[in-house]
């Protein structure tokens, strides 16, 4: 076996313009939410032919700022996947609203279109579809039944910036885009987040929000309601600016190596993602299925051993020891497909900077397993 560098799960990648275009706006003093912060607004805006944009601290924080605005909270109800990033569920219980978790197809680890329905009640008031790993879930379908049932759609696209369904870009779909610039997503702030809506009002609403309540449109002082302060600093906007241009060629990059794996990789243990005909991945995550002869802590333990980082991919969230107290759930029996997900799961690492070479090699490994 050849010795070499240890390669993560993940990693930012962050070049000389990059560096040079924060170190630029730390020159300045002005360091708030600047003319960057309003730049990258607005390259948002444009990129998803979407009216308005909101910068913000994170990802979760956007979420947060999402169901705030739409005046969800005690006794409302919202629905949201049981497997993603905990943030998506956790969201719902600082607005003091109930999530209701949905069970998730295993072939595309998004939430499972057939199961909303039933769980809609009287109290619900929302969904929070996920695109989970980079991949676009059935937004179209999860819209017509919010359409149906008068729900609101917040899409968690925190990982899914430039996926899309029928050539059109998620986070476009609902009343709410929600992204995350955390280094784990195709591009990064360091931290960031930003919010899309087509509607003007929320989007007054969220910018009173961020900013400890202060009107935006008031250039006197005055504070509409109490507010957060969820703003982005500028130096951040400046970082993922200088990422947002090469955004394509992330994406492309990204996708070769995918198709690496897709022809490396041939373990009769192991599932390949799956893309659903009329959606596209993005890869934040390339995200395998281990079958129940391969146990993942011991396969993430002989990556590591291997110098080869490797994680689960996502949360059941129902399974974790705040919901599973709270809400007494039984996740295996009640979410089979996202505990199964959770416990058989598999990312490995893509970013960038990765070579063919060690996409070949990882590959290598994976098939000895
Ligand atoms: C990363 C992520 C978040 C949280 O974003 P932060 O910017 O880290 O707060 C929320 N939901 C999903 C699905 C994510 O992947």
């Amino acid at each position: 076996m050849s010795i070499r560098d240890f390669i993560p799960l993940a990693r930012p990648d962050i070049n000389e313009e990059d560096i040079a275009r924060v170190a630029e706006v730390l020159r300045t003093g002005m360091l708030v939410q600047g003319k960057n912060v309003l730049s990258l607004e607005k390259a948002f805006a444009e990129l998803h032919q979407s009216p308005n944009a909101v910068a913000a601290s994170n990802g979760t924080a956007t979420l947060h700022l999402a169901l705030k605005a739409l005046g969800v909270g005690k006794g409302d109800e919202v629905i949201v996947p049981a497997f993603s990033y905990t943030a998506t569920a956790n969201v719902v219980e600082l607005v003091e609203a109930t999530p209701v978790f949905v069970d998730i197809d295993i072939n595309t680890f998004n939430i499972d279109v057939n199961k909303i329905e039933r769980a809609i009640t009287s109290k619900t008031k929302a969904i929070i579809p996920v695109h989970e790993f980079g991949l676009a879930c059935d937004i179209e379908e999860v819209c017509n039944i919010a359409e149906n049932h008068r729900l609101h759609v917040i899409e968690d696209a925190a990982c899914a910036l430039g996926a899309r369904q029928h050539n059109r870009l998620i986070g476009s779909f609902g009343i709410f885009g929600s992204f995350s610039l955390h280094p784990r997503k195709s591009i990064t702030a360091g931290e960031g987040g930003m919010l899309l809506t087509p509607d003007k009002e929320l989007n007054n609403k969220i910018r009173q929000l961020r900013n400890h309540g202060l009107d935006p449109d008031n250039s006197e002082m005055d504070f509409l309601i109490a507010g957060f302060n969820y703003r982005m600093t500028d130096f951040q906007a400046a970082l993922a600016l200088s990422q947002f241009q090469r955004l394509e060629k992330i994406l492309q990059q990204k996708n070769k190596l995918a198709e690496i794996y897709f022809n490396e990789i041939k373990n009769n243990h192991i599932k390949m993602p799956v893309i659903p005909e009329g959606h596209n991945h993005t890869w934040q995550t390339f995200h395998l299925l281990l079958d129940d002869s391969l146990d993942q802590k011991e396969v993430i333990k002989k990556l590591k051993d291997l110098n080869i980082g490797s994680n689960y991919g996502a949360q059941c969230i129902p399974a974790q020891t705040y919901y599973k107290r709270k809400y007494g759930y039984d996740s295996q029996e009640q979410f089979p497909e996202a505990y199964r997900a959770y416990r058989k799961g598999l990312a490995i690492p893509i970013y960038e900077r990765l070579s063919e070479e060690d996409i070949v090699s990882i590959s290598k490994i994976i098939n000895e397993l």
